[in-house]
């Protein structure tokens, strides 16, 4: 059995993935047996119809998957997170778990450079009653991120802070984000582990994104790992999140 997962996974380019396993673990098995076990028999019935909306979408790759939708709201729920922040929207898998997680008065600004995609999952947040706990913006994160700077009020506000857009830009994102977070609050970022490309060596077949992409990632990895300012802890959920916890 394993021995079959290895070669299948050394024939496949690295970022060829399907919807049924949009995880790094090595068993598709073992994923669906998480999912069906503690993920989909919780979900709240709109994030599952979120999901199966957004499986149809051509970009659907994007999408947060269910089970760190989860970690996400457990996250929130541990920290009492109230105000807080996603960069990067999509359909809004990880947009509605977050509002769903809230406190009836928490709040979350969502930004996105794309408003028709978060448009698409509008009406299922509606139903599912949290539409009011969000404040979308559309546009170019970075400088509605320095917009927000601008105002000394917002520093060291935001209880949780995710951040889950252009990957080559997550450096610059750490520059500002680390600002408006408040001290003992988090920073998540997604896809850290890029398929599993930070750790390949560079001459394994990946697909044209993830190779284009992956010394960004790299990067990032490197410098979150000596910033002083925080503690981290790089989870293997989803393709990789990195929690920071902003200690000064
Ligand atoms: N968190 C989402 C979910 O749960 O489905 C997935 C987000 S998807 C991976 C990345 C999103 O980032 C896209 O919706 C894209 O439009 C947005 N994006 C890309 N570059 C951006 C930028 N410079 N500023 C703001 N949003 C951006
Ligand atoms: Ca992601």
């Amino acid at each position: 059995m394993a021995g079959n997962n290895e070669e299948k996974q050394q024939n496949k380019p690295i970022g060829l993935i399907d919807l049924s396993h949009k995880t790094l673990l090595q068993s598709d098995a073992l994923y669906q047996y998480i999912l069906e076990t503690s993920v989909f028999p919780r979900e709240h019935p709109c994030l599952k119809e979120l999901r199966e909306m957004t499986n149809k979408h051509p970009r659907n790759l994007m999408a947060t998957p269910a089970d760190e939708g989860q970690l996400i709201s457990m996250l929130i729920k541990l920290i009492n997170a109230k105000n807080t922040m996603e960069i990067g929207v999509y359909t809004g898998y990880s947009l509605l778990s977050t509002a769903l997680a809230l406190p009836s008065d928490g709040k979350v600004l969502a930004l996105d450079v794309n408003r028709e995609y978060y448009e698409l999952g509008l009406p299922i947040i509606e139903k599912a009653g949290v539409a009011h706990k969000i404040d979308f913006r559309e546009g170019n994160a970075l400088p509605l991120l320095d917009q927000l700077l601008q105002d000394e009020n917002n520093k060291g506000t935001f209880d949780f802070i995710f951040v889950d857009a252009d990957k080559n830009n997550y450096l610059n994102y750490h520059k500002r984000v680390i600002d408006l977070v408040k001290v003992g609050g988090l920073i998540g970022y997604d896809n850290t582990l890029w398929s599993g490309s930070v750790a390949a060596p560079p001459d394994t077949p990946m697909l044209n994104f993830v190779r284009e992409l992956r010394d960004y990632v790299i990067e990032l990895n490197k410098y979150l790992a000596q910033d002083s300012r925080i503690e981290i802890c790089q989870l293997p959920v989803g393709d990789g999140i990195t929690l920071c916890r902003r200690i000064n």
